[in-house]
């Protein structure tokens, strides 16, 4: 009987055998002293944007959630589950991370799923309802007749990343530290197709392609 599906044995027995002699002592030094990534970075769960693909990252450098769309709900403690909240909680007041970047990318299914609500991604109970957090957005820009279907598609992917960074805000703890300056809130989208970054302008809520030095 298979413990584990082949392509995924696979894919652990190439890290063993290459990435994880090298990472070996980096990876003791992080089980005996613990985690204390600077970054919390909140992306999407499309299997194409991988955060610690995408930034090169090493183990326990970048703490990663992951949810439908990269949404994250206003403050709401009100005794319900809210696991992208209680993620960032744990972020901020106990690891301190210093910074939070959300990620939207292209041709994001939860987004291109409210556009078009008449056809979710699943006629089940869940998506429709985590979704809704940007249906008034989404239902602004689907009536504009003069942007084609990419256009509104890439606009609201870019609009989400913004709207869960004003949500972001609405977190005592989040707001607090960001006006002490020992927390920074940052925005960027990932375009699967061509690999290109693009970070969002803090001033303007544009998003740029970052210069490298
Ligand atoms: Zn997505």
């Amino acid at each position: 009987m298979a413990h584990l599906p082949d392509h995924l044995l696979k894919g652990y027995r190439n890290f063993m055998t290459t990435r994880y002699p090298g990472e070996r002592d980096h990876y003791r030094s992080l089980a005996r002293e613990g985690q204390a990534p600077e970054t919390m970075l909140i992306a999407c769960c499309d299997s194409r944007s991988a955060p610690e693909v995408i930034f090169d990252s090493a183990p326990g450098e970048l703490f990663v959630v992951r949810n439908v769309a990269n949404l994250v709900p206003p403050y709401e403690p009100d005794g319900e589950f809210h696991s992208t909240s209680a993620s960032l909680e744990f972020a901020v007041q106990s690891l301190k991370v210093k910074n939070i970047v959300v990620m939207g990318h292209g041709r994001c299914g939860g987004i291109k799923a409210a556009l078009s609500p008449s056809s979710p991604l699943s006629p089940g109970d869940f998506i429709g309802k985590w979704m809704s957090l940007v249906a008034p957005a989404a239902e602004s820009i689907s009536g504009n007749p003069m942007m084609t279907p990419i256009e509104r598609q890439t606009a609201l992917e870019r609009i989400s990343v913004r709207y869960s960074l004003t949500n972001l805000r609405t977190f005592p703890c989040v707001q607090i530290l960001e006006q002490k300056g020992r927390l920074s809130l940052y925005g960027a989208w990932f375009d699967i197709s061509t690999g290109e970054l693009w970070a969002m302008n803090n001033a303007t809520g544009d998003f740029e392609r970052p210069e490298f030095d």
